[in-house]
């Protein structure tokens, strides 16, 4: 059709148009390739009301600096195991996870959402939960969360279908794109021989990266009822490099009063929000400055349990790390661990909160303790701000990505571009003022991430320290289990510095550790 009106244009216009290859006609409709997927693979309502689903999985965790490691660009794998449930009809979904980090530290909790009311998160065996009633975001919770069951994700596309187009077609599979019930472009590919769902891509902005693709495949698909199939294989797979490769060791429809996850769910509610050490956004709570010292503040709680200082020298102001939530990579598309917001949105209140401590100078500079998402995601608003960075030089060339590179946000840095002025510390850099002078430290061996540093403040005897200790308001609760491999780090740095604080000041956990803390660290190294 096309190429016959372009030659009836030639002869009777007398200008030629070259003819263009017409778009191949698709051989089959959306709407018949998602139907024909969910008779194989199920739908949510392919779940009898009794029943739920339940399975278990081990596998392997990208801990490469961008997802809150040790060094960038590397895959450097550790373990990690899964328990999960899924409630059709209660509209609930609970992931029980152990997580074991490079830094020797571990997590282990229970995520459980419930569609429309609630989203909490439970430390399993330890003294903190948090959880949140926010209609902001509970209704997409629910989805992000699901859409890694092809039986969820199926029943939303069938929804969808209508928003969604063929884009390719490769012998065996087919490629949709289309738009999720929440709003986001995503490209979902469908086996035409198994008929399966076998991968769903989408671009996502990463406070660490920037803006980069997302890719969760499916496979090794086996019935647990003759209408519904599970993958016992799943990975996912972050800007081209792998983060998360898990393969199911059960997986089962079981009665709900069987269920053990819902069991253990009902005996551990989710409790009251808590302080710390959570590392959670709670729209609840507000940040709040205090003067520690004059030209010294601490601003608590920018989200719960994250707290930052900046310093008032002579002539301007040096803010301590550019925070941002976490991507919540589990969840498709990656939501955010500080819900509702942009990557710079905790960044962009703790620079208003420092105008409005510190109205007449200028903020000079950022000094980023590492590299990771929640120190470091938000930088683009200090450098859009007139800040230079002050970081280790092994942070530079993901400081330089970041500010360089695309993003999704079109915040203030993508509208009016300011260059980077870099200052890499090597080992030591010391920042002079009469009043305040600032010395920030690199932390050479400590296990958490190659590029950390502390930054000292030798007039009051003060430490900054990020993410090697997380100290509990009460010093004998202190150090929890969890971190002991960091806080003897942080132990023998300070001996080895030299250095015996009056006060630590911590991104996590309670804001303040004090001489009793310090005694508690001393004990632990005593076999
Ligand atoms: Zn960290």
């Amino acid at each position: 059709m096309f190429r016959r009106c372009v030659l009836s244009l030639c002869s009777s216009v007398g200008i030629c148009i070259q003819p263009q290859p017409a778009l191949a006609q698709p051989s089959v409709t959306p709407r018949a390739l998602i139907e024909q997927a969910a008779g194989a693979v199920g739908r949510l309502e392919s779940i009898p009301p009794e029943f739920v689903l339940e399975w278990t999985a081990k596998g392997v965790l990208n801990q490469s600096a961008e997802h809150q490691g040790r060094h960038p660009a590397t895959n450097e794998f550790t373990p990690f195991t899964e328990a999960g449930m899924l409630d059709p009809e209660r509209r609930t979904v609970s992931i029980e996870y152990h997580e074991q980090r490079l830094d020797g530290s571990w997590e282990h909790a229970r995520e459980t959402a419930t569609y429309p009311d609630r989203w909490g998160i439970t430390g399993v065996g330890e003294h903190w939960s948090v959880h949140f009633e926010s209609p902001r975001f509970e209704a997409e919770k629910w989805r992000r969360m699901v859409r890694r069951f092809p039986v969820a994700l199926m029943s939303e596309l069938i929804e969808q279908a209508p928003a969604f187009s063929v884009v390719t077609e490769a012998p065996g599979s087919v490629h949709l794109r289309g738009v999720l019930s929440t709003g986001e472009t995503a490209t979902v590919e469908i086996s035409t021989t198994g008929a399966h769902l076998l991968s769903i891509r989408y671009q996502t902005d990463i406070p660490t990266l920037g803006l980069v693709g997302v890719v969760w495949r499916f496979s090794d698909y086996r019935p647990l009822r003759p209408d519904i199939q599970f993958p016992f294989r799943y990975e996912v797979e972050v800007d081209g490099r792998p983060y998360i490769r898990m393969e199911s060791e059960q997986a089962s429809l079981v009665r709900r009063e069987e269920s053990r996850l819902v069991a253990d769910a009902s005996r551990q509610p989710l409790g009251e929000p808590r302080a710390a050490p959570a590392n959670f956004f709670d729209p609840s709570r507000s940040a709040r400055v205090s003067t520690e010292r004059p030209g010294v503040f601490l601003l608590t709680s920018l989200r719960t349990g994250f707290h930052v200082l900046f310093i008032e020298l002579q002539d301007r102001v040096i803010a301590i790390d550019a925070p941002a939530g976490y991507p919540l990579l589990r969840e498709i598309p990656a939501g955010d661990a500080a819900p509702g917001v942009d990557p710079g949105a905790l960044t962009r209140r703790y620079i208003q909160l420092i105008r409005e401590t510190v109205p007449d100078k200028p903020i000079g500079a950022v000094i980023l303790t590492h590299f990771h998402s929640d120190h470091a995601g938000g930088l683009r608003e200090f450098v859009a701000a007139g800040a230079e960075v002050i970081a280790s030089v092994r942070a530079r060339e993901s400081v330089e990505r970041l500010i360089n590179g695309p993003t999704a946000a079109g915040d203030e840095l993508s509208t009016h571009p300011r260059p980077l002025r870099f200052r890499g510390v090597e080992d030591r850099l010391t920042i002079d003022d009469p009043v305040n002078p600032i010395e920030v430290l690199a932390m050479p061996g400590n296990p958490h991430s190659e590029d950390l540093l502390a930054v000292h403040l030798p007039s009051c005897n003060a430490v900054y320290a990020a993410d090697l200790i997380y100290p509990t308001p009460d010093a004998a609760e202190f150090p929890s289990p969890a971190h002991s491999v960091t806080a003897r780090y942080f132990l023998s740095w300070l001996e080895s510095m030299r250095i015996d604080p009056e006060i630590v000041y911590s991104s996590h956990g309670s804001p303040r550790a004090g001489r009793e803390h310090i005694a508690s660290l001393r004990r632990l190294r005593v076999p």
